[in-house]
């Protein structure tokens, strides 16, 4: 295992039931450090860049319209195995197949609205990483 860091960002819906603490309790819980971390109302412009691989799919539209009906907690997370660890304390895209315990079991109810992001893969968090936050926004411990 290796020490990585990862996009997560708490979506409209999490964050206008008011469970942004509870939702960081569980990365702490984790083992996952919040090394960086920004609220933030995305234009449909920013929405569409960040899911532009999902651009060709049928729910594009929906989804940046959802994304940017209210303000988004976007954090870096940082730990072992943190992109792994981030995608599985999420839990399944879709709610419904979410294990027991996990973020969009608890928050979420619908695959169209489900609390958070996680990056998938070591390239996909870089790239999301340097999507919002520059390089002296980040704030490892050990600096
Ligand atoms: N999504 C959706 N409808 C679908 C599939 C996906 O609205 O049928 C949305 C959902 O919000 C999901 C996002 O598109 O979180 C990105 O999809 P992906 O398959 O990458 O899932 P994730 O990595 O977020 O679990």
């Amino acid at each position: 295992m290796a020490v990585e860091r990862t996009i997560s960002i708490i979506k409209p819906d999490a964050v206008a039931k008011n469970v942004i603490g509870a939702i960081y309790s569980r990365f702490e819980q984790a083992g996952l450090q919040i090394v960086a971390a920004k609220m933030l109302h995305l234009s449909r412009e920013q929405a569409e860049g960040f899911y532009a691989v999902h651009r060709e799919r049928g729910f594009f539209n929906d989804l940046v319209g959802f994304m940017i009906s209210g303000p988004v907690m976007v954090q870096v997370l940082e730990g072992e195995d943190a992109i792994l660890k981030n995608r599985e304390i999420m839990g399944a895209t879709n709610p419904k197949d979410a294990a027991p315990g996990t973020i969009r079991a608890d928050f979420a109810v619908s695959i169209d609205e489900n609390a958070v992001h996680g990056s998938d893969s070591p390239e996909t968090a870089a790239q999301e990483i340097a999507y919002f936050f520059q390089p002296n926004e980040l704030c490892p411990r050990t600096r």
